[in-house]
């Protein structure tokens, strides 16, 4: 349920309906609009009393939030999320692009990947130190080392690190040097996971899973919210279906229908929506003009020597090409890049 507050009502009207929230068990979530305070009621399933809210002094109308996800919802917050990140504003007028290895290998590849996409337009870099691999045998990753490197290329370059947590059990360690948490598609409904980055305030960039729909990713941005952890992006990064022709299918849909029920940045994955590196730009294009804040796009300097990903992986002179086109997108409808 939300509260909306008169135009122009007086501070302490909002506090005694802040207190009479609070008093009655639930919790509250306030949006400040340009206009009006939209005071959002948090908390179980137990019935609120709306008639006797709406006669609080202040109180234009009580309005209740229809979808399962409450904090989520653009009834609860109907301005844009924007999240700081060097220096910007990820969900305002410029897209952000987040490039990089699937994986940290090395010294060498992670320096020479964040110095080639910092010099294309990069605004963070990508590198996975614990990775979710399919096969048990295949490289899991540089873990902590992995980390290291990552904060090693972010102070020679100043990009900011977007890098994977898998566990909550990992979540402090990621977090001494991590910008941005990624929790990638496969853990998606790991609830203990979502509960512990959403006790934490940096960033997450949420991706939807291979075979969820639109309404439990953004349940499970709900549990990442509830925790008090209000920087969250959603990401599409393609789902599964019947097509072998790529690697999964990109659901462009998601962008826009995301947009229509949620202020959170929605951000897109051309590389592991298509699993092609050919595919990767016409899908990055694409998600551009649908409406996207953000992509987050595989690089690597030699995609064919890569320990995970590098077919859909972007040398960087291809990579650096796709960000001029992008921009070229970009500008057309109305943001930058
Ligand atoms: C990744 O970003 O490298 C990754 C494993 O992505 P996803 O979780 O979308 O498969
Ligand atoms: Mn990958």
């Amino acid at each position: 349920m939300i509260i909306v507050m008169e135009q122009g009502a007086a501070e302490s009207d909002r506090q005694g309906v802040i207190e009479w929230v609070e008093e009655h068990g639930f919790r509250v979530h306030i949006s400040e609009g340009e206009e009006r305070t939209i005071i959002g009621v948090i908390g179980n399933d137990r019935p609120v009393d709306r008639d006797q809210v709406a006669r609080l002094p202040g109180v234009e109308r009580v309005v209740p939030v229809l979808a399962p996800y409450k904090l989520a919802s653009l009834d609860m917050h109907p301005q844009p999320t924007t999240i700081p990140l060097n220096g910007r504003q990820v969900g305002g007028s410029r897209v952000l692009v987040i490039a990089g290895p699937c994986s940290v290998e090395s010294r060498e590849q992670i320096l020479e990947t964040a110095h080639a996409v910092k010099e294309a337009g990069a605004t963070a870099l990508r590198g996975g130190a614990y990775k979710p691999r399919t096969s048990p045998y295949s490289f899991q990753g540089l873990g902590e080392e992995g980390l290291e490197l990552l904060a090693e290329a972010r102070e020679a370059t100043g990009l900011p690190i977007v890098t994977e947590v898998m566990a909550p059990e990992l979540v402090e360690l990621v977090g001494q040097y991590a910008d941005v948490y990624q929790v990638g598609a496969r853990n998606m409904q790991n609830f203990a996971l979502l509960k512990a980055v959403g006790k934490t305030d940096k960033p997450v960039l949420l991706k939807r899973g291979a075979s969820n729909t639109m309404e439990e990713l953004l349940m499970a941005a709900e549990y990442i919210l509830s925790k008090g952890n209000l920087n969250v992006m959603l990401c599409e990064r393609g789902i599964r279906t019947f097509e072998p022709y790529t690697r999964n299918t990109f659901d462009v849909n998601a962008i826009p229908a995301l947009k229509m029920r949620t202020h959170l940045p929605i951000i897109a994955d051309p590389s592991h929506s298509t699993g092609h590196w050919e595919l990767v730009g016409p899908a990055a294009l694409a998600a551009v003009a649908a409406g996207a804040d953000g992509l987050i796009i595989e690089v690597h300097p030699r995609p064919e020597e890569a320990l995970s990903d590098g077919l859909q992986s972007l040398k960087p002179d291809r990579f650096s090409d796709l960000m001029g086109r992008m921009r070229a997108v970009a500008e057309a409808v109305g943001r930058s890049l």
